[in-house]
């Protein structure tokens, strides 16, 4: 469960972001998050719910776009991607595998109400 420390972060994120003017509230906060994290979307919404709720993003959306795991041979050079972790190259057999993307875990858009 560490989604809530996760949400956490992510409202820091924003809120380090926002505008001083007190007068714009956030709508959506737009983040991505790679396979390899292994972070439970439902609990992350409800976690970013829960602690927005006394906070100036309180009634704030966030939406979660997955970000597949991709890895590249360090032998023949093929990338591939999934959705599991592949432990070798599936095109030469090597395991020297090296990890392109799957780690992330980034805010792309926070967006404000008028
Ligand atoms: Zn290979």
């Amino acid at each position: 469960m560490h989604e809530l420390s996760i949400a956490q972060n992510i409202i820091e994120i924003v809120q380090d972001h926002l505008p001083e003017d007190q007068k714009y509230s956030v709508k959506t906060v737009r983040v991505k998050i790679g396979k390899l994290t292994n972070i439970l979307p439902d609990s992350l919404v409800f976690s970013f719910d829960a602690l927005t709720r006394e906070t100036n993003l309180n009634g704030a959306s966030l939406e979660i776009e997955h970000l597949p795991l991709t890895i590249e041979c360090g032998d023949c050079g093929l990338q591939s991607s999934g959705n599991e972790f592949i432990f070798a190259c599936p095109e030469c057999g090597s395991t020297s595998i090296k990890i392109v993307s799957g780690n992330e875990l980034m805010v792309t858009e926070i967006e404000l109400n008028d």
